[in-house]
């Protein structure tokens, strides 16, 4: 059984606009953009990583913004939503917060008992905020929302799928336990200790076509594993049980694999080390473009090419 999965690492998107999706995670929702990179595997696209102070894994949202891209469509096998978790009370602050920069589709609803608030990124990307109790992860207050209501991390992802089969037999595997179903939903929990990014939701959508993915949709969903060991055994349970999955790919702030979920979600298992800081002062994370030595050479190009993106 894998025992060494705390939760979720790091969630990635894409977008249509890199100079908007800095405003609208800086700006509107008030988190720390912790690295501003490249796509190791396509240098001429940014990845920016917005999170708590340090990119603590748990909080970390981090975007491909390909220029122009078409938005996607929404369907099965994908995350359709991405939750953050904030404190109890909070939410009438962040309704009237998000309706000043014009952020759409904000709405309320309740979900296994949790007050929430749902809305849209710039391309139409799932989110919502939900009311945690005793959630205690130290926020980043560093863009202007105070502490009593700031962004903890993630809470959650939920995952829209054609049927619960082949993923709940996966989570099962990965550590998850399914606590409870709310109409089409499935919440799972990380069984053992969690970052405070500890659940997983399936959406029962039996006859949604799969997704088109494009700008607003997330690309994949990242897990924490402590370090390169535990990320070792988890590969190895995992191709013990038949699931193909890539070898260890070294991403400069966290080495990952990937494997294609059933459903088609594309997972990830990232280490929570070394970490964001490993190649600048926690007091200066993602103020300078950070190159992958690889791409270095790159350098005098793509800051002549890469979209400014401060506002
Ligand atoms: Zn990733």
């Amino acid at each position: 059984m894998i025992d060494q999965i705390r939760g979720l690492h790091h969630v990635t998107s894409m977008a249509r606009d890199a100079r908007l999706n800095n405003i609208f995670f800086t700006q509107a929702l008030g988190l720390r953009r912790v690295k501003k990179t490249v796509n190791f595997d396509a240098p001429d696209v940014y990845h920016l990583y917005y999170a708590d102070e340090a990119g603590t894994p748990g909080t970390v949202m981090t975007y491909f913004p390909f220029p122009g891209m078409a938005r996607g469509t929404p369907g099965t096998g994908e995350v359709g939503t991405t939750a953050f978790s904030v404190p109890e009370g909070s939410l009438g602050y962040w309704e009237e917060r998000l309706g000043q920069h014009a952020v759409g589709d904000v709405k309320r609803d309740t979900l296994f008992g949790e007050p929430r608030l749902s809305f849209k990124g710039p391309d139409g990307d799932g989110f919502v905020l939900v009311e945690t109790a005793g959630d205690k992860r130290t926020p980043w207050t560093g863009n202007g929302v105070g502490a009593d209501v700031a962004i903890r991390g993630f809470h959650s992802v939920a995952m829209r799928l054609q049927d619960t089969a082949g993923m709940n037999y996966l989570l099962g595997l990965m550590g998850y336990e399914e606590i409870a179903k709310e109409g089409n939903v499935h919440r799972y929990r990380i069984k053992g200790e969690g970052n405070g990014a500890d659940f997983v939701d399936i959406e029962v959508l039996p006859l949604m076509n799969p997704a088109r993915q494009g700008a607003g949709s997330v690309h994949h969903v990242a897990f924490a594993v402590d370090d390169r060991a535990a990320q070792l055994a988890v590969r190895e349970e995992l191709t013990s049980a038949g699931v193909p999955i890539t070898p260890v790919i070294d991403r400069d702030y966290f080495y990952a694999i990937y494997f294609r979920t059933p459903g088609g979600v594309l997972f990830e298992i990232a280490t929570n080390e070394p970490g964001f800081d490993r190649d600048e002062d926690r007091a200066h994370l993602g103020e300078a473009l950070k190159l992958p030595s690889q791409h270095e050479h790159l350098r005098a190009h793509l800051e002549q090419t890469l979209q400014p993106i401060e506002a």
